[in-house]
């Protein structure tokens, strides 16, 4: 298996640490706000890669943060506190704000079919690991105090940049909006902070420098040391991370270990939302109960996902999600066709044949767009007998979790309106009025509704395709 990773910027044939298994760190939803259909792209494609590493035969451990506290409004030490922020808003308590959207996130993470990792922990509750961490880095010397704050020295560190392959020499005092003073180079960043511009942050906590608070990188260099080591196979996240936030964090944790701490560095690309940026705090953000009311399946969103790779933009427009939703219900339509008769012997050497296929697609860097073409080569073969046809989609469908085993004719509702016009339609057909029930018949079929009449004024009712 090929992934490309940012480190190196190439792509590497993957080798676990432990042979069979893999280690997974991702950078989880910052949760003081709705995450929005960008936000779950990148989960999306992490569930893609979880479910590949699972067909490749690993066990894959998978931890995700939630970060509850001391997120700022940028990704460096400067703007305003977005818990705060959002706490004041809606007149809540900062933790029940967070917990109100860890649920509502995890309800939409539930409707993508996304695999819930193994662990997934909660930055206030680590708050003690922290302050432990960051000792550390105070005895190794990599960490000093200025006006109260607790600051990671980037230059001591000796490689920082790596990732993002920036060249901090060329980094001038003074360059960024809200430069911090006390710091003794402009790459360095917050571990602990006492003294902040945010009078009133509600969630403190004791610890040998002061009441304070975390800076945001070290949750992530704390959690997943704690629940994956001081290695780990792989690590994901968006690529706005890339420059600040993994930069620090692994600058935070190589500090500390003394070793190299991540072995793939996997980046997934954005959604974008008519050339702007979708985000929390500019407020132009579409949700999946979003997507729901406008009547889309969540599952045609993953659909639209697994059509671009995760490294490459992808342009949301509901053009494009209009027709992923009808690529997805034609999909289901040829899946209950073919499930309604398994009969006959399952073709072992085309089975093979075509899961390599789909296996050498998802198995290159998690080309899902090449998968998804093999899975509809599979759909399309009028060769391969229904048994053979399931018995690969089946499998396939553990990686692209499209849900087709659920697949079934659904019992057709027609709406109050449609009903309505049905009943109209009843009385014109008693009145001989011919003209009036082919007229209502055109206004059904308007509404997605067939009907065929039936000896003895019965009514077959039918949704039209
Ligand atoms: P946040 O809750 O803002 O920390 O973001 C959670 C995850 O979503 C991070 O991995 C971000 O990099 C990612 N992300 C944020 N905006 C987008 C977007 N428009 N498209 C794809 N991923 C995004
Ligand atoms: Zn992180």
């Amino acid at each position: 298996m090929k992934l490309y990773n940012t480190l190196s910027r190439q792509l590497e044939e993957f080798k676990p640490i432990t042979e069979g298994q893999v280690s997974m760190y991702c950078c989880g939803p910052t949760v003081y706000s709705f995450a929005h259909i960008g936000n779950l792209r990148t989960y999306l494609n992490e569930d893609f890669l979880h479910r590949t590493l699972e067909r490749a035969g690993y066990k894959v451990h998978h931890v995700m943060n939630i970060t509850d506290v001391g997120h700022l409004t940028s990704d460096e030490d400067t703007g305003e506190d977005k818990m705060l922020k959002a706490a004041e808003q809606e007149k809540m308590d900062v933790l029940a704000l967070a917990r109100k959207y860890e649920d509502f996130f995890f309800d939409e993470e539930k409707d993508l079919n996304i695999i819930r990792p193994e662990k997934v922990c909660r930055a206030t509750e680590h708050v003690q690991d922290m302050i432990e961490f960051v000792k550390k880095l105070e005895e190794k010397g990599l960490a000093y105090t200025a006006a109260g704050n607790v600051y990671f020295d980037t230059v001591k560190f000796g490689h920082y940049g790596e990732l993002s392959h920036k060249d901090i020499g060329g980094l001038q005092h003074g360059a960024r909006v809200e430069e911090d003073t006390n710091k003794r180079n402009p790459t360095d960043f917050v571990l602990w902070f006492t003294s902040s511009k945010f009078e009133n942050q509600i969630l403190q906590w004791d610890s040998p420098w002061g009441r304070g608070y975390p800076g945001w990188h070290i949750e992530c260099s704390v959690m997943s040391s704690k629940y994956l080591g001081e290695n780990i196979d792989i690590h994901c996240g968006g690529v706005d991370h890339v420059p600040v936030h993994h930069e620090n964090e692994k600058a935070q944790s190589e500090g500390c270990f003394g070793h190299k701490w991540v072995n793939y560095w996997v980046h997934n690309e954005f959604l974008q939302l008519k050339d702007m940026k979708m985000s929390k705090s500019l407020g132009n953000i579409l949700t999946i109960p979003a997507l729901k009311e406008k009547g889309y399946n969540p599952l045609a969103y993953r659909y639209l996902a697994l059509t671009a790779h995760y490294r490459s933009l992808l342009q949301f427009t509901w053009e494009a999600l209009d027709s992923a939703q009808s690529a997805f219900d034609n999909l289901k339509t040829r899946v209950i066709e073919i499930k309604k008769d398994l009969s006959g012997a399952v073709d072992e050497a085309k089975k093979t044949e075509l899961l390599a296929k789909f296996d050498a697609a998802i198995f290159n860097d998690i080309s899902t767009p090449q998968a998804l073409a093999v899975m509809w080569e599979v759909v399309k073969d009028s060769s391969l007998n229904n048994a053979t046809k399931w018995a690969i989609l089946s499998e396939m469908d553990t990686v692209l979790g499209l849900k087709m085993d659920e697949m079934k004719e659904e019992a057709f509702a027609p709406s109050d309106e449609a009903l309505k016009l049905i009943e109209e339609r009843k009385q014109a057909r008693a009145n001989k009025d011919w003209a009036k029930s082919d007229e209502l018949r055109d206004a059904l079929a308007k509404l997605g509704v067939g009907i065929k009449d039936l000896p003895g004024n019965q009514l077959d009712v039918f949704p039209l395709k």
